[in-house]
């Protein structure tokens, strides 16, 4: 199937099967796969309505070089998007950090093949988001990163990294020391993981055909 596969883009999505989990309010946060299992409830999230309802998002992005300062202070990489991805989310999306599921596609903007089954990309992957201003760095510019959950052996840059953006985790904190900082993005992913075993998640990682198989 031919495919426009770097096509820049910010698009909501829905479905009937997502529309009736958007209907019961704890499939976004809890999985009822398992019902045998404990359910942790301490992970809730912190979404307002009006986000609920433009969630969730997909993305299609160029990787562009960032601020460099992820593996080296915090110890955790993450992807940047390019300005154009940034501004172009609805005005509904709010700054904070999101739980999401992730491919990589490792074709370069404009490069499109006739035949997509020939480009190579991983497996959707998990991943935590965070997009604001970063008040720990005083940023000026708003800025989307991601961390995907996968140990790559190379880097990625110039390439496109699909987003399915589930929920939100919570809202950007200000933090007084770095390891503080790096403390709560070791939970996030913690949180992440946990909450992409929800309903909702797993029928947002299934539905449509954003993702190349
Ligand atoms: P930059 O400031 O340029 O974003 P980082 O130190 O944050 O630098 O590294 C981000 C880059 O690392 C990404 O653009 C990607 O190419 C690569 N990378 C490797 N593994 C990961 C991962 N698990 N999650 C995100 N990016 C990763
Ligand atoms: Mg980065």
């Amino acid at each position: 199937m031919a495919k426009n596969l770097t096509k820049q883009f910010c698009q909501l999505y829905n479905s009937k099967t997502l529309e009736n989990l958007r209907k019961l309010p704890e499939s976004r946060v809890r999985s009822t796969s398992n019902p045998a299992q404990p359910v942790d409830i301490t992970t809730s999230t912190d979404e307002s309505e009006k986000l609920q309802n433009i969630l969730p998002i997909q993305v299609n992005g160029t990787v562009i070089h960032g601020f460099g300062r992820g593996s080296k202070e915090l110890g955790i990489r993450t992807a940047n998007y390019s300005e154009q991805i940034v501004n172009g989310m609805p005005g509904d999306f709010q700054t904070g950090i999101y739980y999401c599921w992730a491919q990589v596609v490792y074709a370069k903007e404009g490069e499109d093949q006739q035949n997509s089954a020939d480009v190579r990309r991983t497996q959707i992957l998990p991943a935590v988001m965070s997009v604001g201003w970063n008040p720990y760095y005083n940023n000026e510019k708003k800025s989307m990163e991601t961390h995907v959950i996968h140990k790559f052996e190379e880097d990625w840059y110039d390439y496109q990294l699909r987003l399915m953006i589930c929920g939100r985790i919570r809202g950007e904190t200000n933090f007084t020391s770095l390891q503080a900082l790096i403390d709560a993005i070791w939970q996030d992913v913690e949180d992440a993981k946990m909450l992409l075993e929800s309903d909702w998640s797993l029928a947002c990682k299934s539905e449509g055909d954003f993702f190349l198989e």
